[in-house]
């Protein structure tokens, strides 16, 4: 591993300072992504800002309503936060099915919006990998890609992002605050990350030197009847081959409220709007359900090892959502 240097930050804007005075500088908040990186090889900082001791550490309820988590909550805490299980059980759920219970101690909510993709060739530095070293390949495209995205890949990329919160954020609507040397900014959850194009480097939006310092939750009626289920090829500790975040509220057999959105089928997480429109209003059935997944996924370019997703998610989102209308109407 590099040699690199420490800074503790006691403050954001002691933090931001810090990093921008030093082009080879990066934040580390729990590690749990980074560390494994520089040990790898793949990522190789100068210097590390450790903010995880920034005061970012609280839940709080705003007066409209909005729960506000600070970027350093750490993941099992959210997991277990009453009101977080109350009114938002999506995203409860997908904080539990993500890493160990070792790793989620030590996750924050802020790094785990960060994590980087699991493509093998990118944690391998024998190897070409475009998002690791821009233009030098993606192996992965005729090689292993089993795991690999089906929705708006590009030929330069065809990663998958690997969070499991990230996906609830995007269902839920989420707004990530965000602080730079230049002042604060808001972005909305589901257009935080990116799809690969040309830049697959480019996981976010975020530009050097931001830094995440808060995640608000909008008060969403709809969520208080929500899901994550996530399919993975072992019980725990696994990444997710597809998953679904749901909510729906119901009105007189008709739908009234849907959120949906689907991990591990793109390099973001996939907020699936053609479906929410299909849905939206009409009568909430199994039929339905699988015609508005069909919507959203006839946009899907799988590659030769990975169509499996495709009847995968659209079995998981009708289970998923059938599941949830039938809880509602007990
Ligand atoms: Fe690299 Fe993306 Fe190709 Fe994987 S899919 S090898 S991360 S360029």
């Amino acid at each position: 591993m590099r040699e690199f240097a420490y800074h503790e930050a006691a403050d954001v804007q002691g933090a931001v300072a810090t990093l921008s005075k030093d082009p080879e500088a990066v934040f580390i908040a729990g590690g749990t992504n980074l560390v494994d990186l520089m040990k790898l090889g793949v990522a190789t900082p100068g210097a590390l800002v450790d903010v995880a001791r920034l005061p970012l550490h609280d839940v709080t309820e705003l007066p409209d309503g909005t729960l506000r988590i600070g970027a350093m909550v750490r993941n099992s805490d959210l997991a277990a936060h009453p009101e977080v299980r109350r009114r938002y059980p999506m995203l409860s759920q997908a904080l539990l099915a993500g890493a160990s219970g070792q790793l989620r101690n030590m996750a924050t909510t802020g790094g785990n919006l960060l994590q980087r993709t699991r493509c093998r060739y990118f944690q391998d530095t024998s190897q070409a990998c475009n998002k690791r070293a821009p233009g030098t390949g993606c192996p992965a495209r005729d090689g292993e890609h089993r795991n690999l995205a089906i929705l708006g890949a590009s030929e330069s990329c065809v990663a998958t992002h690997p969070s499991d919160m990230a996906v609830a954020l995007a269902a839920l609507g989420a707004v990530v605050h965000v602080s730079n040397p230049g002042g604060d900014r808001r972005i909305a959850a589901d257009e935080l990350h990116r799809l690969p194009g040309e830049r697959p480097e480019r996981d976010t939006v975020l530009d050097r030197g931001d830094l995440i310092t808060a995640v608000d939750l909008p008060p969403l009626d709809t969520a208080r009847n929500s899901a994550y289920r996530k399919a993975r090829d072992r019980a725990s500790y696994a990444f997710a081959t597809g998953s679904v975040a749901a909510a729906l509220t119901i009105d007189n057999g008709m739908i009234e409220g849907v959120r949906l959105a689907w991990g591990a089928v793109a390099h973001k997480p996939w907020r699936a709007h053609l479906a929410e429109e299909a849905l939206l209003g009409g009568p909430a059935t199994r039929e339905a359900f699988l015609a508005a997944a069909d919507a959203e996924l006839a946009a899907a370019e799988p590659l030769r090892d990975n169509a499996f997703k495709i009847q995968l998610i659209r079995n998981m989102t009708a289970a998923t959502l059938g599941a949830l209308a039938e809880g509602q109407d007990r």
